[in-house]
């Protein structure tokens, strides 16, 4: 090879290698990491507002809504996060807003991303709470939990297994005073069997779990009960909360909770498992129902709405 060829493929070798790095670094660069940080609901209320899209590493499975309130001898925390790694992060969200210890965690769901976190803060003295139903359902899927929450988040999960409640409650409606704050929780069973819902009388905030999505459309997943879930809805309404935080979705109120969720799942049961109670065919029925024009400005509308209704369709089909 004459010193210039040799020259040239050390030169393509060095482009080659050199817009691979750039092409990672922006695939790297196309997520951005998400670092959980409180906002103010009310005095003593904060949310945690998680990003809208699937568990990843940049967003460390912390692709919920969390919150927390500030009693006189510590913090109550909603939701433990979905491994220690990400618990730890939303330890240090709180700590931005005070120096008291988290003594208390709630788990308002089953799903990955509302207890794995657990287990980080009960070495640190702080007391787990669950729903009957809740606990049942975590025990049940712990293990395939850890299993897919694994190929997202990767080495994020090591050190994290399941770590149960301590103080349970009896479903579907229990209510609770810790440290002074008065706590009205609900069973919903509405994405996953032993969804909760927790009211906070005194504050008229309501942390609906995986019962409310807004700004992106909600999912129906196999394990979800829409029926339950839009008894669960008129339930929740008839609380009139001032402040609503979300499964998913930014703070908001009634008002768009009602558009977003409330009339989705109406919309599903009464046009969809209609359809399906009448033993109309499925694809026309999906056909027929495909563009709701008051859902399709929603996030992952066009991903999850047709499977969403098949979904309702199967459901009433076999248990019309
Ligand atoms: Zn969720």
């Amino acid at each position: 090879m004459s010193t210039h060829k040799k020259w040239l493929s050390t030169f393509w070798a060095a482009l080659v290698a050199g817009s691979a790095t750039v092409l990672s670094a922006a695939a790297i660069a196309n997520e951005t990491v998400y670092q959980p940080a409180p906002k103010k609901v009310v005095d003593n209320v904060y949310a945690i507002i998680g990003p809208l899209g699937q568990r990843s590493e940049a967003n460390a499975g912390l692709n919920a809504n969390y919150g927390f309130v500030v009693t006189a001898n510590g913090v109550i925390l909603i939701d433990a996060g979905a491994s220690s790694y990400s618990a730890a992060m939303l330890e240090q969200a709180v700590k931005t807003v005070t120096s008291k210890p988290i003594k208390w965690v709630l788990n308002t769901g089953a799903q990955d991303h509302r207890w794995l976190g657990n287990g980080y803060f009960a070495q640190k003295g702080a007391e787990i709470h669950a729903m009957a139903g809740t606990l049942k359902s975590q025990q049940a899927s712990a293990v395939d939990q850890l299993t897919s929450l694994r190929r997202f988040v990767g080495k994020q999960l090591d050190g994290t297994a399941p770590w149960y409640a301590s103080r349970t409650h009896p479903a579907p409606k229990t209510t609770l005073d810790i440290d002074g704050i008065r706590i009205q929780w609900l069973e919903t069973n509405a994405h996953y069997p032993g969804d909760t819902m927790i009211y906070l009388v005194d504050y008229s905030v309501m942390f609906t779990g995986d019962l409310v999505y807004v700004d992106r459309i909600l999912g129906v997943l196999p394990q979800s009960n829409v029926r339950k879930a839009h008894e669960a809805f008129k339930q929740m309404a008839a609380l009139s909360p001032r402040y609503i935080i979300p499964g998913h979705g930014r703070v908001t109120n009634l008002a768009q909770a009602q558009r977003e969720t409330g009339d989705y799942y109406a919309f599903l049961i009464n046009n969809v498992g209609v359809a399906a109670r009448n033993m109309e065919p499925i694809s026309e029925t999906l056909d027929k129902f495909l563009k709701p024009a008051q859902f399709m400005h929603l996030e992952n509308f066009a991903e999850l709405h047709r499977a969403n209704m098949n979904r309702v369709f199967v459901d009433f089909e076999a248990n019309p």
